[in-house]
């Protein structure tokens, strides 16, 4: 149960994630796009379904070909049993078609309804493909969201928000492009390639040949352009997210943008961000524009061959010429997979580089997680202690907390006071396990916090922090967020935050809207809301981060009255407040004093006030401060 046993090593660090992504550049196909198989293979009749429909309608496809070369043949062998020489005359050596008989009104027939099948297999198979791409897309989505809501929260602090949603929005999106688009062209490809391969070499395999071999150029092309396109890929996918994550960071910060007329400057940010977009996509296009045309080329050898070579080969016999009329149509066929080949490889490229991103998102794994063997907490919190904890944030070298240790028990409330950065919201974040401490033990009812589920554990604690959040949505919703309560529980939690005075005023009351964030409202009424959040459970235990900062003194007294009154009301509920104003905790029945990362100082308000040291000198400059308001 130890707790850094418990704590798996970060996934990777960015320098090392680079040098793999580079080590990847060099490879034609990344590994990473294979990563979407296992999505699309959940779905394997309904994808196996689109590939045989597709199969089917490049049957179809090819039929018009063989019959318009039969057609030739026939109508020549009619033009010389039915034309006289003097009617070749007359008609100047055009040949005379007779009346149309049954085998040509066959093969007539046989085109059309060609066609018809090719229309039906082929919207079949489009409509299996891309309802199988949108299905692997949210599954690809929902495990990326997953494993970013399963990350611990320091994860989040050292990221940028717009970043990961750029992942989750058009990263993912370009997979589904893959799935859809590239993979049906894929299969299309190789379906077209491999019949007509088998057909052309039947019918001729020196015309195949002619054909086939001028194709062994396009390899060191495909090799060239992959290696050196996959870069410029990566690097415009990293642009937008850093786009959106700017973008987010301005939207969200609206109001000191505009207050220090900083329009210009976050203009001149999101013009970085969008200047190294463009001119990696215009490199990206450069060396597209030069590998896709190369394959026109190599595809126009290949034809201009075939073509001046046909005489040769039906001169030897090995052919008709009606034959080679269809071996010709089959072969247009083969040249469109070609130019989309150039296409697909370049979607590919593309779906590579936001792979990378999608999957390593998939891929994390978080670092504060169930122990195991760890068990639900069924009883009520009845204590929470900590013995020697010490503790340092991942990115800072030297110790946040030292050598804490306190204890608090059923129906207690702990006060904790202290300049700011000395570690008082740091003691609340262990507490709830947002971090794990390097030594020491966090206790509750008398054992290590590891021992217990996470959920079990958080579900039982209110917290209030010191800068509340409210979501978009109505105060019913940001209270009773994510969990089930009747109108009549979650008035009496607004109650007892002392809210329903404001509500009452409000044209909507519980249902009017709060804005992004809560903006609609004051600092005080986004508090209390906070706090009726917290109540709504009845927590076992109440963390209290400077919850009343932004409540004046008469309400922050009111709404202590009511906590205090509830958890004297055989709740027993334990209380943990951080607070600058040291009226809030007075009432404790301890107050640890910090400074520097360290406790100086215990007590209740009585004994530190009879102490005169840290405590003391702070409320006689508060009650000092008071006075001369008051004055
Ligand atoms: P207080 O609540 O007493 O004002 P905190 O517990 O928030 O202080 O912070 C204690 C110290 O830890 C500060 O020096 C602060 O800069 C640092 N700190 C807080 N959060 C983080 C974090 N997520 N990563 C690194 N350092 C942090």
């Amino acid at each position: 149960m130890s707790t850094s046993e418990d704590v798996k090593p970060q996934i990777s660090t960015s320098l090392s994630k680079d040098l793999s992504d580079l080590a990847e550049e060099k490879q034609v196909v990344g590994r990473k796009i294979w990563r979407i198989v296992p999505y699309v293979a959940r779905y394997w009749q309904r994808a196996l379904g689109g590939i045989l429909a597709n199969a089917g309608a490049r049957a179809f496809d090819l039929i018009p070909f063989i019959a318009i070369g039969m057609a030739a043949d026939y109508y020549q062998s009619e033009t010389f049993t039915n034309t006289t020489i003097e009617s070749l005359v007359k008609l100047e050596q055009i040949p005379h078609i007779g009346p149309i008989d049954s085998v040509e009104i066959g093969f007539g027939l046989l085109i059309l309804i060609s066609f018809t099948f090719l229309a039906f297999f082929q919207g079949l198979s489009n409509q299996l493909w891309q309802s199988t791409a949108y299905k692997a897309q949210h599954d690809i989505r929902m495990d990326a969201t997953h494993s970013l809501l399963n990350m611990e929260a320091s994860y989040f602090e050292s990221r940028q928000t717009g970043n990961l949603m750029s992942v989750l929005s058009s990263d993912v999106a370009q997979l589904e492009d893959i799935i859809s688009d590239a993979s049906t062209s894929m299969i299309r490809i190789a379906i077209t390639f491999s019949t007509a391969f088998v057909i052309m070499f039947w019918m001729s395999s020196k015309l195949a040949l002619i054909l086939f071999a001028p194709l062994v150029i396009i390899i060191p092309m495909v090799v060239w352009f992959s290696t050196r396109v996959q870069r410029k890929y990566r690097k415009q996918r990293e642009s937008t997210g850093g786009i959106v994550a700017i973008l987010e960071n301005v939207l969200t910060g609206i109001t000191v943008v505009q207050a220090y007329n900083a329009k210009k400057f976050e203009g001149s940010r999101i013009e970085g961000q969008s200047g190294e977009y463009r001119d990696m996509a215009i490199q990206a296009a450069f060396i597209r524009n030069r590998f896709i045309p190369g394959i026109y080329v190599v595809a126009g050898i290949s034809f201009g061959l075939l073509v001046s070579a046909g005489g040769w080969v039906m001169e030897s016999g090995e052919i008709t010429v009606g034959q080679f009329v269809t071996f010709l149509l089959i072969s247009t066929r083969m040249s469109m997979p070609m130019f989309i080949l150039g296409m697909l490889l370049n979607q590919l490229q593309k779906g590579e580089a936001a792979s990378k991103r999608v999957f390593a998102i998939i891929d994390l794994e978080p670092s504060i997680y169930d122990s195991e063997g760890a068990v639900p907490l069924e009883d009520r919190i009845s204590s929470i202690s900590f013995e020697n904890v010490k503790f340092a944030y991942p990115s800072s070298d030297s110790n946040t907390l030292n050598e804490i240790s306190f204890s608090v028990s059923s129906g207690g409330f702990l006060g904790v006071m202290g300049h700011t950065g000395a570690g008082k919201s740091t003691i609340l974040k262990l507490v709830e396990r947002f971090y794990e401490p390097q030594s020491g033990k966090v206790l509750v009812n008398g054992r290590d916090i590891n021992e217990f589920k996470i959920e079990s554990l958080r579900s039982r604690i209110g917290f209030v922090s010191q800068d509340p959040f409210l979501f978009f949505g109505s105060i019913r919703e940001n209270v009773s967020y994510a969990r089930d309560h009747s109108e009549k529980e979650i008035l009496a939690a607004l109650e007892a935050a002392g809210s329903l005075d404001f509500i009452s005023q409000l044209p909507d009351g519980i249902d009017t809207m709060v804005g992004d964030r809560g903006v609609m409202l004051s600092g005080g009424q986004r508090a209390r809301i906070s706090l009726a959040r917290a109540l709504l459970d009845d927590p076992d235990l109440l963390i209290l981060d400077e919850a009343s900062a932004s409540l004046d003194a008469e309400t922050e007294l009111r709404i202590q009255e009511s906590l205090f009154d509830s958890s004297n009301d055989g709740k027993d509920r334990i209380t943990i407040a951080v607070a600058h104003r040291l009226a809030t905790i007075r009432k404790a029945d301890e107050i640890i004093a910090m400074v520097d990362g360290a406790i100086v100082e215990r007590g209740t308000h009585d004994q530190l006030i009879r102490n005169g040291n840290v405590y003391s000198s702070q409320w006689s400059i508060q009650t000092g401060e008071l006075e001369t308001e008051v004055g």
